[in-house]
């Protein structure tokens, strides 16, 4: 999600970015000793608690990031990156700028900058994190009837309740933009109003779009047929990468149906809709028929640079 900080925009990454993360710090890390400390002295006393311990593996739940060690409670490091925090997962080299966290094993570094949260915890508060978040469509064990549960008492807008990380942790501004495009959903409609069936269809397509964000490092959200070599027009040029129907495209041609894309501010966030086809109450088709993403790149995870 984009919003502005101090006259600049910055761009939280959105839960596929720390499902990413968690993996790559498992994948790297895992099962090893590792060095941890705090180069800017922040983390210091947590970090040498935690200095030649074994890094078990970490996990993600929403935009939150759980780092385990073998060590006595506190045994995790709970890590949010809040809107400018960044986690860099690269080969060794002399730190640069204010290093909160750093984990190493000779090699390699996970180096964290600027997050909202570093801190040590407990399990028990680890598992309260887990439990008090929304369902996470990236995890296995989301139940996505606790976010319906919210979502049908609510007199709020289906936009605005996507983004509530109670409902479905992990979401941000691209993702709940563009699942709503896809289904030709009206943004404002009440969530009171949205039924069982379509929000099975909303949650179905948030796992497959998130899967594919978090295979690929990117968003892709566009269907085959609306794809650039498809429709013969160029590549989406923006940082963010991948192809969307109208995340940051206001004042740009749908690509569906030709209608300017729009933009407004709701609860102090960008919101892009196309006026044209967004504008049914309910999903159409079977919940398990969410049109496929394509992936178009091999699964791998970058050793850094992850951020959306
Ligand atoms: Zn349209």
């Amino acid at each position: 999600m984009t919003t502005s900080l101090g006259g600049y925009s910055v761009v939280m990454p959105e839960g596929h970015v720390i499902h990413r993360l968690a993996a790559r710090l498992s994948a790297v890390f895992g099962g090893d000793a590792v060095s941890v400390d705090s180069p800017q002295g922040l983390f210091s006393v947590e970090a040498s608690r935690l200095d030649g311990a074994t890094l078990m593996g970490a996990e993600a739940v929403g935009k939150h990031l759980f780092i385990e060690f073998d060590v006595p409670d506190p045994r995790w490091i709970h890590i949010h990156l809040g809107l400018i925090g960044r986690l860099r997962i690269e080969h060794q080299s002399p730190v640069r700028g204010q290093i909160r966290l750093r984990i190493s094993d000779g090699e390699t570094e996970a180096l964290l900058s600027g997050p909202q949260w570093c801190r040590s915890v407990t399990t028990a508060q680890r598992d309260d994190v887990i439990s008090s978040s929304g369902p996470d469509p990236l995890r296995e064990d989301a139940d996505p009837d606790r976010g319906f549960d919210r979502v049908t008492r609510s007199g709020k807008t289906i936009a605005a309740l996507l983004m509530d990380q109670r409902i479905a942790a992990g979401v941000g501004n691209i993702f709940r933009a563009e699942v709503l495009f896809r289904h030709r959903l009206r943004p404002s409609t009440p969530g009171r109003e949205i039924d069982r069936r379509t929000w099975q269809i909303i949650w179905d397509d948030l796992v497959q779009i998130m899967r594919s964000g978090f295979l690929t490092g990117r968003i892709d959200t566009v269907r085959d047929e609306h794809l650039p070599e498809a429709q013969g027009r160029a590549a989406r040029r923006d940082r963010h990468g991948g192809e969307v129907y109208v995340y940051r495209r206001a004042g740009q041609e749908c690509l569906v149906c030709g209608s300017t894309v729009r933009s407004a501010v709701l609860e102090g966030r960008n919101m892009y809709w196309c006026p044209r086809c967004q504008r049914r109450k309910r999903a159409v088709g079977p919940s398990t028929g969410a049109a496929t993403v394509t992936a178009t790149q091999p699964a791998r995870f970058t050793p850094s640079g992850v951020h959306s």
